[in-house]
């Protein structure tokens, strides 16, 4: 299908960011440099070299540690709840001002659309340091029974590269209300919104070693929560990364929490209403390229509906605009890595030796950069890898159903249980399949909505604990 007019170039500009050419580590309230080597962090969506990046040593990560340590007993749990708030409420401000900064700066080290970094990743996590500045003096009336909870001390968090500025506050908003102080890395690939938070925490003068940023891979995120005077791990990831952290953190009295994969049902009844639900399931498995632990991956839909769900699918599919992620006009930008775009390619590839029909939206991928089309696999059954392993890329698996015990039992079966996404009219079968479904979060006609004050988190194999919320708090309170 042509389309009849073709968008003129709407891209925002880069005049916005000011990026060095080299960072240090953010140790102590000052950039230091570490005691190794460096590695580069280029755009996706170009292969251009944005900075180069201080890869953070065992030595490097004790020494922030002590810093977080130190202004622990010092400074920070000495300070009242309120003085603890203010802080808060001013590195949400500082965002809230810099947040087109933010957003390019993560559009370019990321490849997601600017789109989104301005309209999902920024605000929320605006939004998550407002929400928990508010908690900071109410720590009190949090939980029935339990009038002085106490902070655990430092927390070691690693995250990773599909949410950088949003899980960064996901993970600092609720350890910095609650008392503790920090030691964070973020991804190899996505460095510099965590560095820039860096420099809003030094303009909201926030007092030094609160918060420790310790840039570096897997090596440098192993030193941290393997580090003895780290009290509490918090880690988003991978499911083979968190059961390493599971095993490293065993037999210690540090308190964990893994926010981990996921492979989310999303299931289409035949009396949805189906531009609606097509919307849903776009918006499920092709926000953020698909980088998203909790994405519909999985299209269940009701058989009698299926060839008419799928061709609307289809048609809408043509019109998504793939490329640069600056561009305002974008709707699907980069694959995060090569590395990821390897994963995402063999996952299809095997896709179709196991018999799925494969269908990717006709457009044109950009030469440079690394690039995936929206695509969808039909005729998938149970027992493919597609429909069990966690793509993490814009690949949707499409299965049927003939009734909602079907549907229940397709969607439950999966090591996951994160998320999970039901379209129906009928509302008594939306609370009964939300009901049945094992899975953290079930959204009703909707899909990928969060807010700071809902809880997040999976169950089995997609992890423990839950983040945002007043049960956001636990992980962080004796
Ligand atoms: P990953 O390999 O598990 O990496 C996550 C973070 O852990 C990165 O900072 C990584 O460093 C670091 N890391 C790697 N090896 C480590 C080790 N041995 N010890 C400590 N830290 C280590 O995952 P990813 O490939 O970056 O991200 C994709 C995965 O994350 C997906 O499976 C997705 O489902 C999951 N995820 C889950 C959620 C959630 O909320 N449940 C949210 C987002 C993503 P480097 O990557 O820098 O080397
Ligand atoms: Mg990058």
């Amino acid at each position: 299908m042509a389309t009849s007019f073709e968008y003129a170039p709407a891209p925002e500009s880069r005049g916005v960011v000011d990026i060095a050419s080299s960072y240090g580590l953010f140790i102590d309230g000052d950039f230091v440099d570490g005691s190794g080597g460096s590695f580069k962090t280029i755009s996706p969506a170009s292969e251009e070299v944005l900075a180069d990046i201080a890869e953070a040593t065992e030595a490097d990560v004790d020494l922030a540690v002590r810093a977080a340590r130190r202004a622990y007993t010092r400074v920070w749990s000495r300070l009242s709840g309120r003085e603890r708030g203010k802080y808060l409420f001013r590195i949400a401000r500082i965002l809230q001002e810099r947040a087109r900064e933010f957003a390019v700066l993560e559009s370019l080290d990321n490849g997601k659309p600017i789109k989104e970094s301005r309209d999902t990743d920024i605000p929320l996590a605006a939004a998550h340091f407002f929400y928990y500045a508010g908690w900071a003096d109410k720590l009190s009336y949090a939980f029935p029974g339990e009038t002085d909870p106490k902070p655990l001390g430092v927390a070691g968090q690693v995250i990773p590269w599909n949410f950088p500025l949003l899980m960064l506050a996901w993970k600092i908003a609720p350890a910095l209300a609650t008392g503790n102080t920090v030691v964070l890395k973020p991804a190899e690939t996505t460095p510099l919104t965590a560095l820039l938070f860096a420099q809003v925490c030094q303009q909201a003068d926030l007092p030094p070693g609160v918060v420790n940023i310790v840039t570096g891979a897997g090596e440098t995120g192993r030193a941290v929560v393997s580090h003895p005077g780290v009290n509490k791990v918090a880690f988003t990831g991978s499911t083979e990364v968190g059961r390493l952290i599971a095993r490293a953190v065993a037999g210690t009295d540090k308190k964990v929490t893994l926010e981990l994969g996921g492979k989310a049902a999303n299931i289409v009844f035949d009396d949805a209403p189906v531009d609606q639900a097509v919307e849903g399931i776009v918006n499920g498995i092709f926000f953020n390229q698909g980088h998203v632990c909790c994405a519909g991956s999985r299209l269940l839909v009701q058989e009698s509906v299926a060839d008419e769900v799928l061709a609307r699918l289809k048609r809408r599919m043509r019109t998504l605009r793939v490329g640069d992620p600056l561009d305002k006009n974008t709707d699907i930008g980069a694959i995060n890595s090569r590395e990821q775009l390897d994963k995402i390619r063999a996952l299809s590839e095997i896709g179709e030796q196991e018999g799925s029909e494969r269908w990717s939206a006709p457009c044109e991928l950009p030469t440079r950069g690394f690039w995936f089309a929206p695509t969808i696999f039909t005729g998938v059954t149970q027992a493919h890898r597609i429909a069990r392993e966690e793509i993490f890329g814009p690949v949707l698996s499409v299965l049927t159903f003939r009734t909602p015990k079907e549907a229940v039992e397709k969607a439950n079966n999966t090591p996951f249980g994160l998320s999970a996404g039901i379209w129906s009219d009928k509302g008594s079968r939306i609370l009964w399949m939300a009901d049945q479904l094992r899975a953290g979060v079930v959204w009703a006609n909707t899909f990928n909505k969060f807010d700071p004050t809902s809880p997040f988190g999976g169950y089995k194999e997609s992890g423990y604990g839950r983040e945002g919320g007043r049960h956001g708090l636990e992980g962080y309170l004796r």
